[in-house]
């Protein structure tokens, strides 16, 4: 985008009550980038784009996919476990002169870029990195200063939870982990089958070291997440077939890797999910349907196929906790292709990680192929023996026995003495019986795949793409009508009775059936249509005189200024068509039998 569009489309979203810089009457007090408003059409516009995220991908699927909420502060142990507190870092380079911090592997991209070197840093290490600033002579950008050895910075937002300073909480740097640690209860009430997900919408908190970049690099965001949970011996997706048509255009890890040494950009291939499961571009069929249901969302938002594509994730690129991971890419004028969304394939890290570190079990049951024989050590109190050692506490060692688990029971078998509480057991205690029993179910930590969507950076591509400029400077915003935030304008041509009336009444009722509506009877029309279509409002309802005689309206397309005259009574059914059937007004004209209006 023209340096100049991009601020038309900067200045249009803050001034218009899309999005604003948060805590803006504090700004020059304080440093506090990375942090924005939603106004008013803002609001309207990211619960639309995120419900329809739930019609693409949770309402379709609801007999495995529940919809959950969890706290945004959690315990320590959390990110102990899942490994955010050692691996959640980002290189920070300090300015050993004026005191500026840096993220490392972003300045010297940008520095090196100035000079005309294109160098990716992502997946390099921190001595990398320093070594890149040595080798360029990089230094602070603001001051020219020396700048100090790259260190690694952890992103989670810290605090403490209560009144106990040593009750050590962190704000959650994405939602997933809410969904792991609620693992047991949701897949209790999904009557522990799988296929299962779990999808969670909420805010996170990432400390980033310097954000710049509006609403693509925010240090509090809004996620949409699944973790789709299967049996790694069974990673068949039934709903293949939903996705089978849809293209999904694709950089794979050996085209990264190729296009690294030939030193140029990579290139997608265009394939159906189909293609890219056989071609083990992925390691299981999730991914792939995933993929595809990701281009077909994004592509309801009004962004074509060819700005989007998969880019494969190097094993060195990939966070830690994934073994294989893309990010799925989309063009923006102003910031050139940006990740929107990650996808990830997460194995059992995370499962198995908090079963470790809480002592819960997180397993699922699978029947096995052929049943088989186990043997099972099963020891029985000896009362004779144990009164003759223990006397008077005989009673509590026998009960401590009754409990004894698998392993100390093999150990008496063996002829080992073991200890239980106070007492040591020898093998003349008990009694020992060895049984042999069939098994034809085991237990198994499910494997997990995870969409992952950031819906401000999703709002920022999916306004750019809607933004166009007609005749040079008149803004029409061409938002898919199910995601506009106002749905319907309704304007009495002049600002008469009973056309207000009349109009004021149409309004209300359209209020009432919870339809996002705009009443204006200011100014000539023609500004009023042309507020419209800068809005985004899809359809415009004029009253006018013929309106009194005959109780007929005329409804606007905003694309393309067409008109069609409808009775009152049916304007709601016609406006519901469009915006929730996404059916074209002036189709649906001619379909009902409408009288077609010039253009206006
Ligand atoms: P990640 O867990 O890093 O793969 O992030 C998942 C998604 O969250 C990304 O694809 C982005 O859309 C979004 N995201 C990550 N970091 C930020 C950020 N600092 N500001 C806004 N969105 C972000």
């Amino acid at each position: 985008m023209s340096k100049e569009r991009s601020e038309i489309l900067m200045e249009y979203l803050v001034t218009r009550g899309f999005i604003w810089p948060s805590f803006e009457i504090y700004r020059s007090m304080v440093e506090v980038g990375g942090f924005y408003d939603y106004g008013p059409l803002g609001v309207e516009l990211k619960r639309n784009i995120i419900e329809k995220w739930r019609r693409v991908f949770i309402y379709p699927y609801q007999d495995i996919i529940y919809e959950i909420e969890t706290p945004i502060i959690m315990p320590e142990i959390v990110f102990q476990a899942s490994g955010h507190l050692e691996h959640f870092t980002d290189y920070i380079v300090e300015c050993l002169k004026c005191g500026r911090k840096y993220r490392a592997d972003h300045l010297v991209e940008e520095e090196l870029k100035k000079r005309g070197i294109n160098i990716r840093t992502e997946g390099l290490s921190e001595r990398d990195i320093e070594k890149l600033i040595i080798e360029h002579g990089i230094r602070c950008p603001q001051c020219g200063g020396e700048l100090s050895k790259v260190y690694r910075f952890n992103l989670l937002f810290r605090t403490t939870i209560g009144p106990y300073s040593n009750n050590v909480g962190y704000i959650r740097p994405e939602t997933a982990q809410g969904m792991f640690v609620s693992f047991p209860r949701v897949f209790d009430l999904a009557g522990r089958k799988l296929p299962f997900g779990i999808a969670q919408i909420g805010k996170v908190g990432r400390n980033e070291i310097s954000p710049r970049q509006g609403l693509i690099r925010l240090r509090e965001f809004s996620q949409m997440e699944i973790e789709l949970f299967f049996d790694p011996k069974n990673p068949t997706c039934p709903f293949l077939d939903d996705v089978r048509d849809v293209t999904v255009r694709v950089v794979t890890e050996d085209e990264v890797k190729k296009a690294i040494e030939e030193g140029r950009d990579p290139v997608p291939i265009e394939l159906k999910p189909k293609d890219i499961i056989e071609r083990r571009i992925v390691p299981n069929e999730w991914m792939a349907f995933y993929m595809a249901l990701a281009v077909v969302y994004l592509n309801e938002l009004g962004i074509p196929v060819d700005h989007q594509y998969f880019l494969a994730k190097l094993p060195e690129e990939r966070a830690h906790y994934a073994a294989c991971a893309f990010d799925q890419m989309v063009y923006s004028e102003r910031f050139g292709w940006i990740e929107v969304s990650g996808l990830a394939y997460r194995t059992d890290y995370d499962l198995s990680r908090h079963e470790k570190f809480s002592g819960r079990e997180l397993r699922a049951e699978r029947t096995l192929e052929k049943p088989i024989e186990v043997e099972t050590v099963r020891v029985y109190p000896n009362p004779q023996k144990i009164r003759e050692v223990y006397g008077d506490k005989a009673r509590e060692v026998m009960k401590l026995i009754a409990s004894i688990d698998e392993e100390n029971a093999r150990r008496l078998a063996s002829g080992e003495s073991i200890k239980l509480g106070d007492y040591v057991i020898s093998p003349e205690m008990v009694f020992i019986k060895v049984e042999k029993r069939k098994i034809t179910r085991e237990k198994f930590v499910p494997h997990v795949v995870e969409p992952s969507f950031g819906i401000d950076r999703i709002v920022y591509v999916t306004l750019e793409h809607a933004f166009t400029l007609v005749d040079g400077d008149k803004i029409l915003l061409k938002l898919p009508p199910d995601i506009a935030p106002i749905k319907v304008a309704v304007l009495p041509l002049v600002r008469k009775e009973p056309l207000v009336s009349i109009g004021v009444k149409i309004a209300r009722e359209l209020y009432r059936k919870g339809l996002k509506v705009l009443y204006d009877d200011d100014g000539s029309i023609g500004t009023r249509y042309s507020r419209c279509d800068e809005l985004g409002i899809p359809i415009a309802i004029t009253v006018d005189d013929r309106t009194v005689e005959d109780n007929t309206v005329t409804l606007r397309d905003r694309d393309t200024k067409m008109q069609v005259r409808a009775k009152i009574s049916d304007v709601y059914n016609i406006v519901r068509s469009v915006i929730e059937d996404r059916k074209n007004l002036l189709n649906l004209g001619k379909e009902l039998g409408l009288e077609l209006v010039e253009r206006a």
